[in-house]
């Protein structure tokens, strides 16, 4: 009789409970894992050679015989944790904080997606002024209709478009997210880049950038754009710039509310536009 297929959950919004829900132990998301990865055989994260052999006496572990190196499934996934360095075996992820370091790839959301960390995951870009790493967190493309929750983003670099944290050209909602240590040329935090967004219940905090270090909301409909944001009972502190706009950049033409009780302060800007 063939095996009962294991259930993943069809809802959009994929929780910590739901992973839990999905991977009642750790073997059986090494298991779903290898069935995604390695369909076609094992292959070493390392040097992508396939002369691989299976490790007798360490479970789950893999030799590859072309690098000498030694792995496991996680190894070069977002789901390698490690703890002093070395892999660990378990991970309790309801009694832990998570930190994801992304691996110089940002997360590019292309279809409509709710991320809820539940205040205890960071996603982490890993830029910093010492190394020339240049990822940001997240990306929304337009059209896209994305939720982040819960989620402290941060050590992100944006490129063309800005936005270091976040560029966003669909309509995004962040709701108690900490946006945090990340640059841009414009939108040091989060760039809305012909887009929606609207900010819930979150601090975006020491961020920089040339242009709208916080947020940079634009740009311009002469260029064919215009973006709303729209920002409630949240916090948007200590942002720097050598150019316009601390806390918030709002372009011509693109529509800035902020709302409830929220506060934009100790953002410092040498020119005008500040906010
Ligand atoms: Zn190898």
């Amino acid at each position: 009789m063939a095996r009962k297929e294991r259930e993943i959950p069809k809802a959009k919004t994929l929780s910590l409970f739901d992973l839990q829900r999905m991977f009642p132990d750790e073997q059986s998301a090494i298991d779903y894992l290898a069935g995604i990865l390695w369909k076609n055989g094992v292959v070493c994260p390392y040097c992508e050679g396939k002369n691989v052999k299976e490790r007798k006496k360490r479970k789950n572990y893999h030799h590859c015989n072309d690098c000498n190196k030694d792995f496991t499934i996680r190894v070069g996934t977002i789901v390698n944790y490690k703890e002093n360095g070395k892999d660990v075996e378990s991970v309790d992820i309801v009694s832990k904080d998570i930190i994801i370091k992304l691996d110089g790839k940002q997360l590019d959301i292309k279809n409509d997606i709710t991320i809820d960390g539940g205040g205890r995951v960071t996603i982490d870009a890993g830029c910093t002024p010492s190394n020339d790493r240049v990822s940001r967190v997240f990306e929304i493309a337009a059209g896209v209709t994305a939720e982040l929750k819960g989620l402290t983003i941060t050590g992100g670099k944006g490129t063309e478009l800005g936005g270091g944290g976040i560029l966003n050209s669909g309509t995004l909602t962040i709701e108690k997210c900490n946006i945090t240590q990340n640059t841009a040329n414009q939108g040091g935090g989060i760039s809305n880049w012909r887009g929606t967004l609207t900010v819930i219940n979150s601090e975006i905090s020491n961020n920089e950038a040339y242009y709208g270090c916080g947020i940079y909301n634009g740009d311009n409909t002469s260029y064919g754009g215009g973006s709303t944001a729209t920002i409630i009972n949240s916090k948007i502190l200590r942002n720097t710039t050598a150019s316009s706009g601390g806390g918030i950049y709002n372009d011509t033409d693109s529509s800035l509310s902020i709302m409830n009780g929220s506060e934009i302060s100790g953002n410092k800007a040498t020119q005008h536009r500040q906010v």
